[in-house]
């Protein structure tokens, strides 16, 4: 998908659901527009001794609610563009999950996989020196996504705390949890993820022992997706990454592919199973089909041939708008991802409460609070679904632009 087309369909949605609320051209105009936007050049020494200049960007959408809040991906078909838009999806998120925060994304373009460690590291230090000046525990705190994860959140916490000329750990989130990071974090993407699917297989009927599922994308979010199945009574049967997929009927062991992976760089070759495509493994007939990798995955040209009975969107706008409109049409159970993979945005949101008292809580207390927001999400996009009769992403939108339109009107912002 071009990335282009994600701010697109941002836009498209926001549209969307203007019509249905009825919403007025100037609070329109505030929400398709982002607050602000910051383009750094970061020069960076590489091992060859040579000076290697890469471009990252930082988009806070909207602060109407509070401090911004958004991953920072490292991805080489990042973009401003596509960064506004997820920085949009970050606003939307926190809105609807009744978050006192705002939305905001980062990006650096950049092959993690082809920088060594000290390089990773000195341009996770270089991107917080460019962008210093607009983040802060009290302004934007940026986390973990695609390619950074908490080694990464403590370079970034270690420069800014340098800068700042004392320790600064509520600076970022998913840290590790000897540095102020909070339990559950690594997980939380995914186990929020799951709160909403078990919700939703109540809702539709859906049996979840040995139910079948197939995930996409085996970073952060699809393995620990794998992972946590079994609890919730699942059966992993496909996963795959960038390099293709792998499917096994009797089930997969989710460790002991990520061994695999972390070994051989790919789950393609994990011994017993048959290696499929990426293409295969949306179309598997299995009940949940995880979209976890990136966005842009489920179009027009393959959504009319997905069997799965929910899609669960854990990824950030997985389903293009054509593809969305053919979901709509059979009607099947689409969990948004503003609502379903918001446990990463959420259990961040507790470190920050955990690093303000200086304290830290159970992993239990993390995951009961976790799951009670996850429920409520569900339930309040579900009603506001059969109110106005329109499908769950749709509603989803309405309920956080009604909590934003709220609040920008209590501020006199329109
Ligand atoms: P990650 O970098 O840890 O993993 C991404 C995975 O996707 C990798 O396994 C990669 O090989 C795979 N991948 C890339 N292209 C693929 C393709 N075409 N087909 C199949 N697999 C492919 O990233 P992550 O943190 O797991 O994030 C995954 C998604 O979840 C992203 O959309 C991200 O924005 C979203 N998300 C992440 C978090 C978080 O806490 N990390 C929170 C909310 C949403």
């Amino acid at each position: 998908m071009r990335d282009s087309n994600l701010l697109e369909m941002v836009q498209a949605h926001i549209a969307k659901c203007g019509c249905d609320l009825g919403l007025d051209d100037n609070v329109l105009e505030i929400l398709c527009s982002s607050a602000r936007e910051l383009a750094v050049s970061l020069p960076v020494r590489m091992d060859n001794g040579k000076l290697k200049v890469f471009q990252g960007f930082r988009v806070q959408y909207s602060d109407a609610l509070g401090p911004t809040k958004g991953g920072v991906r490292f991805h080489p078909d990042q973009n401003l563009e596509s960064v506004r838009a997820l920085a949009a999806l970050m606003a939307w998120k926190c809105a609807l999950h009744d978050l006192p925060l705002g939305g905001a994304k980062g990006g650096v373009i950049c092959n993690p996989k082809e920088l060594s460690k000290g390089e990773l590291e000195r341009l996770s230090r270089a991107y917080i020196r460019g962008i210093r000046d607009i983040i802060g525990p009290h302004k934007d705190i940026p986390a973990p996504d695609v390619s950074t994860n908490s080694q990464v959140m403590t370079w970034m916490m270690d420069e800014y705390s340098k800068i700042m000329g004392e320790n600064v750990f509520g600076s970022v989130t998913g840290k590790p949890l000897f540095l102020g990071g909070s339990a559950g974090r690594e997980e939380a993407t995914a186990l929020g993820g799951w709160f909403v699917v078990r919700e939703a297989a109540k809702e539709i009927g859906l049996e979840l022992n040995e139910a079948k599922i197939a995930v996409q994308g085996y970073g952060n979010v699809g393995y620990h997706s794998a992972k946590l199945a079994p609890g919730f009574g699942c059966k992993i049967i496909a996963v795959s990454d960038s390099k293709g997929g792998i499917i096994s009927e009797v089930g997969l062991d989710p460790e002991a592919v990520r061994k695999h992976k972390s070994k051989n760089g790919s789950v393609v070759g994990f011994p017993g199973t048959k290696t499929i495509s990426n293409e295969d493994l949306l179309e598997l007939d299995v009940d949940i089909l995880i979209p976890a990798a990136l966005e842009g995955a489920i179009t027009d040209n393959n959504a009319g041939r997905i069997k799965a009975k929910v899609v669960a969107e854990f990824a950030n706008g997985p389903t293009t708008p054509e593809a969305d409109d053919i979901f709509g049409k059979e009607g099947r159970h689409v969990l948004p991802d503003i609502l379903c993979n918001a446990g990463g945005v959420i259990v961040s949101y507790f470190e920050m409460v955990q690093n303000f008292d200086m304290w830290q809580w159970d992993e239990s207390d993390v995951r009961k609070l976790l799951d009670k927001r996850m429920v409520k999400a569900y339930g309040t996009v579900m009603s506001a679904s059969r109110e106005y009769k329109v499908t769950m992403r749709q509603a989803a939108y309405i309920v956080a632009f009604k909590r934003l339109v709220e609040t920008m009107k209590a501020r006199g912002w329109v």
